[in-house]
């Protein structure tokens, strides 16, 4: 089942002309979920081919840079004649001011849309094989950060074996593999252990918004797949990061490396490395303890599948 990455927008406060603010489109077997929509992120679907089949909208912090494209894209949903309800999480204590972006422009939507106010550790959206959870991040207003979970999967079914057991192919395969035992001809009976593994873990991807380095980061998910995380600056601006709660980019790597993540997205590049972030590359790489072809900082419009850990066999 894909599971893909589109980045939107991934500059920092000021936009560039190669980087609209934050946005990240997740794609999940035809679900979609849009992380941030910062202004133009409706343009930004369009080039990037993502659609606007968006159920669930998870806003981090109330920064015009994340929520500007809101009005506007909502508008456009309008147009297309949406009636499908929209979500749209939000951190404790921002419902008000969300709710005056969602009615801009003085009408309601034609469509119903629902916000939902999230704090540190809430499941913000449960869905049927998986979860987006809200983690607190250390920023200079009410924040969090999301994190999408997948549930574990089924363990392998060994085919071979359930042969050799005697158990004929058909229904009585899905029954096993779905955990209940079954009763062959001759009464012998074949427990689900026998015939299937262990369950297998899912996916998983972390993304931050804007934040300092953070505990609750490394808490929210175990050895995610992907990280995506503030950075800001680069070394020569730390003590600007801190000053204004933002990351470097070597700080998002420390993190990657405490939470064991496989893969590490740097976004939300401040407009004054435009044209260049080859240090943010480099000093991420440098820490980064998994393989660092696996750190990035990805253009707009670059997209990231995420397969499953044990991959051959989705
Ligand atoms: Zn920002
Ligand atoms: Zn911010």
């Amino acid at each position: 089942m894909p599971l893909r990455v589109t980045f939107l927008g991934t500059a920092g406060a000021i936009p560039t002309t190669e980087r609209n603010p934050s946005s990240v489109f997740v794609a999940r077997e035809g679900e979609g979920l849009l992380f941030d929509a910062g202004e133009g992120t409706q343009r930004q679907m369009m080039r990037f081919g993502t659609g606007f089949s968006v159920s669930h909208l998870f806003v981090t912090h109330l920064h015009g840079d994340h929520v500007l494209g809101i009005p506007g894209l909502l508008e456009t949903m309008a147009f297309n004649d949406r009636t499908e309800p929209l979500a749209i999480h939000t951190p404790h204590g921002t419902r008000r001011q969300l709710k005056s972006l969602v009615n801009a422009l003085g009408n309601r939507p034609s469509f119903p849309v629902r916000i939902n106010e999230v704090g540190d550790g809430d499941v913000a959206y449960r869905a049927d094989e998986y979860e987006v959870r809200a983690f607190a991040t250390d920023h200079d207003t009410r924040s969090v950060g999301y994190a999408l979970v997948e549930d574990d999967r089924k363990g392998r079914f060994d085919r071979e074996h359930a042969e050799e057991l005697g158990v004929p192919v058909g229904p009585k395969f899905s029954k096993l593999h779905k955990g209940e035992s079954v009763e062959l001809e001759d009464g012998t009976v074949v427990e689900p252990e026998q015939v299937v593994g262990e369950p297998r873990p899912g996916r998983s991807i972390v993304y931050t918004g804007d934040t300092r380095p953070t505990a609750a980061t490394i808490e929210v998910a175990d050895e995610p797949d992907l990280l995506i995380h503030d950075a800001t600056f680069a070394d020569d601006m730390a003590d600007r990061a801190t000053d204004t709660a933002h990351a470097t980019a070597r700080q998002a790597a420390e993190i990657a490396n405490r939470t064991g993540a496989d893969r590490l997205a740097l976004m939300h590049i401040s407009s004054r490395y435009a044209g260049y972030a080859g240090d943010h590359l480099e000093q991420a790489r440098e820490v980064f303890a998994g393989d660092a072809e696996n750190v990035c900082v990805p253009d707009d419009g670059q997209k990231l599948e995420i397969p499953y850990p044990d991959s051959d066999d989705a």
